[in-house]
């Protein structure tokens, strides 16, 4: 595919992976486009190899035409967009007749712009009338967010600009790997070294983050709300507490005391496996320090307890003072590029725009009102994403699958499970730029834009609103999501509720976030590009925007931030004879989630061609493998084959895959889908697992 021409030359975008959202823009030299950084508050001309590549993306094979199988068994044809969108809406049609409204499902993404993810809530409300909806920001922040909510009142990713990380006096960084998941983070954390601030690294791997670090705490896997609830208990037991800020600005202490008063520092040591003087060490260092933030990354979210065990970490922050103040706070290093923005307007299960709740009244009015329909006639809340995946195909469940912005066959835990409940629908439709490995398995293949090929909003790890101009357009037989939105939902004889337009689109989001939670109501296309960004809540057109929600007060009613007992429950499958090494995953720097871009870049692959599993050299040898030895990982789900990479940066008792391949090195053939009670986030960061070795080829 021939590089597409410039159409906005002076037009400035973001980078279409994470949620640092660097600032780009593009240039054209000997008929290619190369990426290159622009001046911007977060990035500051930073950008890392993925950005760097990233226009690579505009020549990388990609589907042209719809694809449509016309039987199950018959292979993906090119078809026509009529007749591709005729066929999807008979599939619809067919699927509601038999099955009733809920019969069609939607699943969408956390790198979908803010207008998608706002029209993707109202498509399945309006254009479908379906509850079943979620996305995969619930494989990714559902913790984070429902534990930020529930001490805070408020989910913003970080409740403070990055501008105020190298302040911190102390940073205790909780299973994230910045170095390789958000690289161009990494220049506030060396200026907070430079300071002479302290770092700390909770993380069961010596990652290139931890080996920044004045201290590395290389927990077990699922130990996370012992670790938060021993230095809890040092704090207290130390006198580090700040009694001020815990009297005036908080309740619930006393149960969160309570609690880690049974975790003294050598059962602490016994569960994490993290020495007490450290764990001491880790206490003093962050209580001692005028400032200190906490920032939690998916090792402790993605687990069976993981909103227990961010809420652990909040206690911790809490009872130190550290919150709520300059340079203070804890937050949670979204992934995701839309991490954020993907949460706020819709398409999750229980939510409509503004972060609004689907199961409050008033609040389905205030958006009905907006959307022009009767709140009467708006479903109630859905299943979270795996268990939507459950009724795919089930008796009664869903017949017809929409997805749009997520690999699910690669994203989703227990790979053969979804693979399973996918092929049981009578009808799967996958809109994406690339022929993903989910897109393969659909009966409808639906080609659509991305990134700097269409205009729209993000919102960046911060809370940061900004604006992805459009500089190139999309090849020819390539709609927008916006468009193909648009294209079904007026064939449904709901085209009158949707726009093509993300303008238009973005300025209805504004209205129906206006009073919520997440309010954009003050933000314009014109204040993002003149500001560098707004963060929100913004709720007038002459608001300054929010980059410090907590200064004055928290979001509660009352004001005050909320303690929350925890409790270090059991891990869902802990290592046993049959099983005895313990596996979790992560990513690596070359990679970007499910792969589906980046694998797609030839600089990257060849950076990181395969998956791969880490394991330390002594475990290594005592089953007998060397180092790149092919090996079979088999857990109770799955098995995944393997080139071994033996390391000395790991525990002896884990092993370490990175979860950005398909095929037969898919982590996710081995991860458990069991789910926290409260954010349904899947455990994808520990299970059992054992290895083996694999005869040659
Ligand atoms: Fe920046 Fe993340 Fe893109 Fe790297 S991948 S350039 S850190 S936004």
């Amino acid at each position: 595919i021939a590089a597409p021409p410039l159409c906005n030359p002076t037009g400035g975008t973001h980078c279409p992976y994470c949620a640092m959202q660097c600032a780009m823009r593009l240039v054209a030299k000997d008929g290619r486009l190369e990426v290159t950084p622009r001046d911007f508050p977060t990035s500051q001309g930073g950008l890392c190899r993925k950005g760097w590549t990233a226009a690579d993306l505009f020549t990388a094979d990609r589907p042209l035409t719809p694809l449509l199988r016309d039987r199950r068994d018959a292979p993906l044809r090119p078809a026509t967009w009529e007749e591709a969108l005729d066929h999807v809406v008979r599939g619809i049609g067919a699927a509601q007749a038999a099955g009733g409204a809920d019969a069609v499902g939607v699943f969408g993404g956390g790198a979908l712009t803010n207008e998608k993810a706002y029209a993707l809530g109202k498509f399945a409300r309006v254009g479908l009338g379906t509850c079943n909806i979620d996305y995969n920001g619930r494989f990714c922040m559902a913790s984070a967010a429902a534990a930020g909510n529930r001490a805070f009142g408020l989910d913003r990713g970080l409740p403070f600009p990055l501008q105020d990380i190298p302040e911190a006096e102390a940073i205790l960084i909780a299973g994230g790997n910045p170095a390789e998941t958000l690289p161009v983070l990494l220049q506030y954390l060396e200026a907070q070294r430079q300071r002479g601030g302290q770092l700390i690294v909770a993380d069961p791997r010596r990652t290139a983050t931890a080996a920044m670090a004045t201290l590395h705490l290389q927990l077990t896997p699922g130990s996370d709300a012992a670790l938060a609830n021993g230095l809890l208990h040092i704090a207290v037991r130390d006198r580090l507490l700040d009694e001020d800020f815990i009297a005036a600005r908080t309740t619930g202490f006393p149960t969160a005391r309570r609690a880690a008063a049974a975790w003294w520092p050598d059962r602490v040591e016994r569960a994490t496996g993290v020495p007490e003087r450290q764990l001491v060490q880790a206490a003093h260092l962050l209580g001692e320090a005028a400032t200190a933030m906490i920032l939690t990354g998916r090792g402790p979210e993605q687990q069976r307890h993981g909103v227990a065990n961010a809420l652990g970490y909040i206690n911790l922050a809490l009872a130190l003072g550290k919150a709520g103040r300059q340079a203070c706070g804890w937050g949670t290093l979204t992934g995701q590029g839309n991490g954020q923005g993907g949460r706020e307007h819709g398409q999750k299960a229980d939510q409509l725009p503004g972060y609004r709740n689907l199961a409050d009244p008033a609040h389905r009015a205030a958006v009905a009102a907006i959307w022009g329909v009767d709140p009467a006639t708006l479903p109630g809340p859905g299943p979270s994403a795996c268990e939507l995946l459950d009724r795919c195909g089930a008796p009664d469940g869903i017949r017809a699958l929409l997805v749009q912005g997520c690999n699910l066959l690669v994203a989703a835990p227990n790979t053969n499970r979804v693979r399973e409940r996918l092929a049981a629908l009578d009808m799967l439709v996958v809109a994406d730029p690339f022929l993903s490995e989910t897109a393969a398995l659909a009966d409808v293949v639906l080609p659509v834009a991305h990134w700097a090929e269409e205009a729209g909003t993000i919102t960046n790890l911060e809370g940061r609103v900004l604006l992805r101009d459009r500089l190139v357009a999309p090849p020819p037989g390539v709609l927008t999501d916006l468009e193909l939105l648009q294209e079904i939902a007026e064939r449904l004889g709901r085209g009158k509720f949707f726009s093509a337009d993300a303008r238009d689109v973005f300025e209805e989001l504004r209205r129906a976030s206006a009073g919520g939670i997440a309010d954009y109501a003050g933000i314009t296309w014109e204040r993002i590009v003149a500001e560098q960004g707004v963060f929100w809540p913004c709720p007038t057109p002459g608001h300054p925007g929010t980059p410090r929600p907590f200064q004055e007060r928290f979001a509660t009613p009352d004001g005050r931030a909320r303690f929350h007992a925890v409790e270090q429950p059991l891990s869902a499958e802990p290592p046993d004879q049959e099983y005895p090494l313990l596996l979790t995953t992560g990513r690596v720097l070359a990679q970007y989630n499910s792969g589906t871009q980046t694998r797609r870049v030839q600089a990257l692959l060849a950076a990181d061609p395969e998956a791969f599993v880490e394991i330390h050299g002594e475990t290594a040898r005592g089953l007998g493998i060397a180092e790149g030895n092919m090996v079979r990982l088999v857990t109770r789900r799955g098995a995944a084959a393997l080139r071994a990479r033996l390391v000395r940066t790991i525990r002896l008792d884990t092993v370490f895959v990175p979860f950005h391949w398909g095929g037969l090195g898919n982590a996710n053939l081995l991860t458990n889908a069991v789910l926290d009670p409260v954010s349904r986030i899947p455990e994808f960061k520990t299970c059992a697992v054992r290895v083996e070795c694999m005869p040659p080829a």
